[in-house]
């Protein structure tokens, strides 16, 4: 264990919520320090707006930016503030005891007095190498259709949602604005959808269902140009032109190495306190996707981020804590803020 003193907050992420947090804490000179995780697999630091090409909604970018390009910029700005970055997934986190410590994957525990978890929330994919190469190279395959659906490219074109589940429903929906037609493709032969939701598409005139089928693989070199597709119960293959494909599959909320030590859904995203980032542990804030399965946008994300930056603030003002100070001998009840 570290024989430094604590840190005054750590952050958890490297997404918007993260830097803008990391922002929001360096400018309030709490010289956050942030462990912004390691590439594994398809899961980048940068979070999914690494898998995004142009980002054509996030306020003051009248000309679009790429995804990479706004999380560098977010970054760089953290950075030049004042954040220290740690390039380092964190394995666990020890939550019971002030302060609260911090295990990363190779490098020694760190202490910190309030941390942010901002760990976002992964989009589950299919699995295909097709897919998820189509998906990196902003080759029309994606899984937000909200982020991306109104890209020039899709326009006019007949595009793809995989899945059975409200986010399938909703991704259909919108993207019936920009499409000539829209087919969900659904390994069942029901949706899991609300019927509410699942009755408005089967009933809208652009969309149709094939049901019992599974996308084998994506087609096309850098555009996607088709789909194969086979039949679940029969076996029968065929192919399905198409020009997107949207995965609406789930997501996964990036908790595992909290083991447990925070409170969370049914779905597994933490909760906090109404129109607060705060958890249930005082001194410990949830901000971003890892919170969130209804907006998941990147504005949103930024937005939390902020909130549980001052959050910190406030609460390390309140005890006494930063620039130096003591650590109080017992903080509070373990309440929300
Ligand atoms: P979900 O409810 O878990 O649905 C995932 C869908 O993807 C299911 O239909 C599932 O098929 C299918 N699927 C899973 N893995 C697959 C694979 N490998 N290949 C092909 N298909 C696969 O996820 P969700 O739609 O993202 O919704 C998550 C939660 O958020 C739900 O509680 C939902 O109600 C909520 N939500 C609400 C709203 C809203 O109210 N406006 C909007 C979005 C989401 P099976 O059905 O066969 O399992």
């Amino acid at each position: 264990m570290s024989e430094t003193r604590p840190e005054n907050v750590i952050i958890i992420g490297s997404g918007p919520a993260a830097w803008t947090a990391a922002i929001y804490a360096a400018r309030a000179n709490l010289k956050p320090l942030v462990f912004e995780g390691e590439p594994v697999g398809t899961e980048l630091p940068g979070g999914q707006l690494m898998l995004t090409t142009d980002v054509e909604n996030f306020p003051g970018f009248p000309e679009a930016i790429s995804g990479p390009d706004l999380m560098d910029r977010m970054r760089a700005q953290a950075v030049h503030h004042g954040t220290r970055v740690e390039s380092e997934l964190v394995k666990s986190v020890d939550l019971s005891q002030r302060p609260f410590t911090i295990t990363p994957n190779y490098s020694a525990s760190r202490q910190a007095h309030t941390v942010i978890v901002a760990t976002g929330a992964a989009a589950k994919w299919i699995g295909l190498e097709s897919e998820i190469r189509l998906a990196q190279v902003g080759g029309g395959v994606s899984a937000c259709a909200v982020c991306d659906g109104a890209m020039p490219f899709f326009r006019n074109k007949r595009l793809a949602v995989v899945g059975g589940g409200d986010t399938a429903m909703e991704e259909a929906m919108y993207l019936t604005k920009f499409a000539s037609e829209v087919v969900i493709i659904h390994r069942r032969d029901s949706f899991r959808a609300s019927k509410v939701m699942a009755n408005r598409v089967l009933a809208h005139p652009k969309i149709r269902v094939i049901w019992n089928a599974r996308v084998t693989e994506v087609l096309g070199e850098d555009f996607i140009t088709g789909l194969a597709l086979e039949h679940t119960l029969t076996g029968v293959r065929n192919a399905l032109e198409v020009g997107g494909l949207f995965v609406a599959i789930g997501h996964t909320p990036n908790t595992k190495f909290l083991n447990g030590q925070l409170a969370t859904t049914e779905f597994g995203y933490l909760t906090t306190a109404p129109w607060r980032t705060a958890t249930e542990i005082e001194g410990v804030y949830a901000a971003g996707d890892v919170i969130d399965d209804y907006y998941r946008q990147a504005i949103t994300s930024a937005g939390t981020g902020c909130m549980a930056a001052l959050e910190a603030e406030r609460w390390l003002m309140h005890h006494g804590i930063g620039d130096g100070d003591e650590v109080p001998a017992v903080v509070g009840a373990a309440d929300h803020a």
